[in-house]
């Protein structure tokens, strides 16, 4: 989607991906390679006028590596910030957004005690390489601790207060290379099973402000460079960060169509040191993921203000293939389209759940 953006500003790509298949690979050259193939990533480099990631476990060695040869956004610092949990929310809390409450877990006896002191519910999870829900598990009574240790002891771990929160909401700021910065509408998000499954922007939002104020916080205080996303519980008026993404997000996949400026173009103006384009929304828009398996193109394409977008990846339960943006500037009409949209998208993981 980077790629797709930046051909009508006159780009050209080059990917390095470990997958033969790398979805992106029809959209430039395609280098084979890890992300610590050193060899692999010096061919990339050399052909590079610039980097970026939309990957945050890319090791620091190999950021050095590739910024000897070009300039690389976002800078190590955000990416060693994004990628471990503990060091995520001890910046969250140097910088005064709150979270929700957390300790460190290394062993057995720091599980009961955390647990003592955050009580139940809570959710344990790996410091590391976690994503769409994996690397955790909740915890809801002492029956559940052997389990979860069983699961995920042996990585260094956090457990949090499991939240009843009202809302899942996140958003997007961009800064560029000069330090000017903009920020997108607030964006309400659903999950399941960790997953995200449907984002919907809610410009005017009366959490907005808030929102964009902490985002602001970390893109000054990392001296961040291209977008930001920052996920939040609700609760009441008050936000709890969950985690930050230092890449263009799940999130803001709508501001293709309902945005003046896409994230993924927003993100290129500011590595490349251009000028920032709008982040306004442009009428209603909601985002809507494909996961496990594709739906009829027909059924989709047939609904008003539907746009599909489908990464060429192979279905397998869980994988996200691709998402649908409904967008429109007519509220009833806009409505009637994410109902209709939401009987052609199956999630059959959490029609399961129901059955
Ligand atoms: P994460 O990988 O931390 O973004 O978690 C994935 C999803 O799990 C979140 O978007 C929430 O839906 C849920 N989740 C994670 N942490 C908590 C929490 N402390 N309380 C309630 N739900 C949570």
């Amino acid at each position: 989607m980077l790629a797709l953006a930046g051909f009508p500003l006159g780009l050209r790509f080059v990917f390095l991906d470990p997958e033969q298949e790398a979805c992106a690979a029809p959209l430039g050259e395609h280098i084979l390679g890890r992300f610590d193939d050193h060899e692999q990533l010096s061919r990339f480099a050399e052909r590079a006028h610039v980097v970026t990631y939309e990957f945050e476990n890319v090791p620091d060695e190999s950021i050095k590596l590739l910024a000897k040869c070009a300039p690389a956004f976002p800078n190590t610092a955000s990416l060693v910030s994004a990628r471990d949990r503990l060091k995520e929310k001890r910046l969250f809390q140097q910088l005064d957004i709150p979270t929700p409450p957390f300790a460190v877990v290394n062993s057995r006896a720091d599980l009961d005690q955390s647990v003592a002191s955050i009580g139940f519910p809570a959710i344990l999870k790996t410091r590391t390489l976690g994503y769409d829900g994996k690397g955790q598990a909740i915890v809801r009574s002492p029956e559940d601790l052997d389990f979860a240790w069983a699961r995920l002891g042996g990585a260094p771990l956090i457990l949090e207060k499991f939240l009843q929160f009202q809302r899942e909401v996140s958003v997007l700021g961009v800064r560029g290379r000069t330090g000017k910065m903009a920020f997108y509408p607030l964006t309400e998000n659903v999950h399941h099973k960790g997953i995200l499954r449907a984002s919907r922007s809610c410009p005017g939002d009366q959490l907005e402000t808030q929102a964009q104020g902490y985002v602001q916080l970390l893109l000054d205080h990392l001296g961040y460079v291209g977008v930001l996303a920052l996920e939040f519980f609700q609760n009441g008026d008050t936000l709890l960060a969950n985690e930050m993404a230092p890449r263009v997000h799940n999130s803001g996949h709508w501001t293709i169509e309902g945005a003046e400026t896409s994230q993924f173009e927003n993100h290129l103006r500011a590595i490349l040191g251009l000028p920032l384009g709008g982040t306004a929304a442009v009428g209603h828009s909601a985002m809507i993921n494909i996961i496990g398996e594709l739906p009829e193109l027909a059924q989709v394409l047939a609904i008003p203000g539907a746009h599909i977008h489908l990464y060429e990846k192979t279905p397998r339960p869980g994988r996200k293939l691709g998402h649908v943006t409904v967008q429109g500037s007519n509220e009833q009409e806009f409505e009637a389209g994410v109902e209709r949209l939401l009987r052609v998208v199956c999630w059959r993981d959490m029609t399961e759940d129901t059955s």
